[in-house]
């Protein structure tokens, strides 16, 4: 069969289909600009769902990310989130939950200070912004209120046993109750198909009737986060209309719904408001000039060229294929761009894993000017229409500080508005 050929052209080209990627794209598209992304998704999938700002600083938990913020520009004036303003990043964590609210996932908006989100394992830990779903499990937490925490026969990922047993100390009201899924009582059970199954009405509803005899005074009821796919808030509506009782999501290990809900929130809804999408190629060469840059994509059936004015590369880290790491040193392998890197191989990790300096690897990335245009061996931007966003950036820890989304998507709106500021 002979291969498709297309050719498109564009205002602004995002390489990578992750949480800076598809940030990048609403807020371009709500500046107007023509917008193309291309990738597969990556480590979206992986995420709880949480939106960290800033967690933790020199391996302590932060209850004020603002003032966090404040002390990274001291420690380490070359993070990225340090080269931001406050307003910055407020208005990108406000820009981009007001977009998920609008395409139709809730969220709490930016706060004062971090909420202390549950994470399955039965320990809690500082985030920014929540999906509506998960909220009344913080405040159950918090007043130690009566609580029935549900699993189900089959489900691998999450333990109602282990979250009681973690939390003995502080929550001691917890009860647990393994479950039957309607419709799946033999075998396993995947937390991704319950989600769909209970996007049908008459399965919730068999859901809370399995659900209610077990209450036995309970004031909340918590379960994996499995309540629905592209309708979570519907779904979970529903739940508490028919249990009566506050009903609250805990993120399950990844892969996890709560990713995957975005994931497929940002495909669905994105290229209705003027997006382009192509999730299914991968781009593996660009020709960089003055005047634009060429991107060039290959999948099994079609060959792709895209003309853009402007390049927002936001490929990842190493799980997403960003970054590359050779023998004896890391790469960056779509364009080649020098990275900040540790000198030697000996020097990526530390001896003891949970080292509270971090691994240096972890540091290792992209350096840029503060338009974030990648900067070449001389110092100087490789090219002034090409700029870079998300965690394949140095001189940052995300996991460690616990800055996964404020990362991804306050760089993604800074790149946003430096590359507007180029466009013809
Ligand atoms: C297990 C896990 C749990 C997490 N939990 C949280 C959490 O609770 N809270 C939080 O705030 N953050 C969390 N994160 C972090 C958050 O998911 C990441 O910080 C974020 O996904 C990084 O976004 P990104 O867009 O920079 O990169 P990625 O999400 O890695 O996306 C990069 C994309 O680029 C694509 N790509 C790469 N090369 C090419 C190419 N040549 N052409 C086209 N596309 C390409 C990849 O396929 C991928 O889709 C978690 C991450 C993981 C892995």
């Amino acid at each position: 069969m002979k291969r498709r050929q297309r050719r498109i052209k564009t205002k602004l080209a995002v390489i990578g289909a992750g949480l800076s990627g598809f940030s990048a794209a609403i807020f371009a598209l709500k500046r107007g600009i023509k917008t193309t992304l291309l990738g597969h998704t990556g480590a979206l999938a992986y995420t709880t769902g949480y939106l960290d700002l800033l967690g933790a600083r020199r391996g302590r938990l932060l209850d004020d990310p603002w003032a966090g913020l404040a002390a990274l520009r001291e420690d380490e004036p070359e993070h990225p989130l340090a080269r931001l303003g406050n307003d910055e990043i407020k208005d990108a964590f406000a820009c981009f939950t007001a977009a998920l609210r609008d395409m139709g996932i809730g969220y709490s908006m930016p706060g004062a200070l971090n909420r202390m989100v549950l994470l399955p394992a039965g320990i809690r830990k500082p985030t920014l912004c929540v999906p509506d779903t998960m909220l009344a499990g913080m405040e159950a937490a918090d007043r130690r209120a009566k609580t029935l925490i549900l699993d189900f026969a089959g489900l691998a990922g999450f333990s109602a046993a282990e979250f009681k047993a973690n939390f003995l100390t502080t929550w001691p009201a917890i009860t647990v109750q393994k479950i039957q899924f309607p419709g799946m009582e033999h075998g396993q059970v995947f937390p991704e198909v319950m989600a769909r199954a209970l996007e049908v009405p008459s399965l919730y509803a068999e859901l809370a009737r399995r659900i209610s005899p077990r209450l036995d005074g309970a004031r909340y009821v918590g379960l994996p986060a499995i309540l629905g796919m592209h309708a979570p808030d519907e779904v979970h509506a529903a739940m508490e209309r028919l249990l009566g009782l506050p009903v609250f999501e805990i993120p399950t290990i990844p892969p996890a719904v709560p990713g995957i809900r975005l994931r497929e929130l940002f495909e669905r809804a994105l290229p209705e408001t003027g997006l382009e999408l192509e999730p299914q190629l991968k781009v593996q060469r660009a020709d960089l000039r003055p005047d634009g840059i060429t991107l060039y994509l290959h999948g099994p059936m079609e060959d792709l060229e895209v003309e853009s004015e402007a390049v927002i590369l936001a490929s990842g880290r190493f799980l997403s294929g960003g970054l590359k790491a050779g023998h004896e040193t890391l790469s960056e392998p779509l364009l080649g761009l020098p990275l900040y890197q540790p000198g030697a191989r000996k020097d990526w990790y530390r001896r003891e894993y949970l080292d509270r300096r971090g691994h240096r690897i972890n540091r290792a990335g992209v350096k840029t000017d503060t338009d974030l245009r990648p900067l070449g061996g001389d110092g100087a931007p490789v090219n002034t229409r090409l700029f870079a966003a998300g965690s394949l950036l140095a001189h940052q820890d995300w996991v460690r500080q616990r800055c996964g989304t404020g990362l991804a998507i306050a760089t993604a709106l800074r790149a946003v508005k430096s590359a507007q500021a180029i466009l013809s």
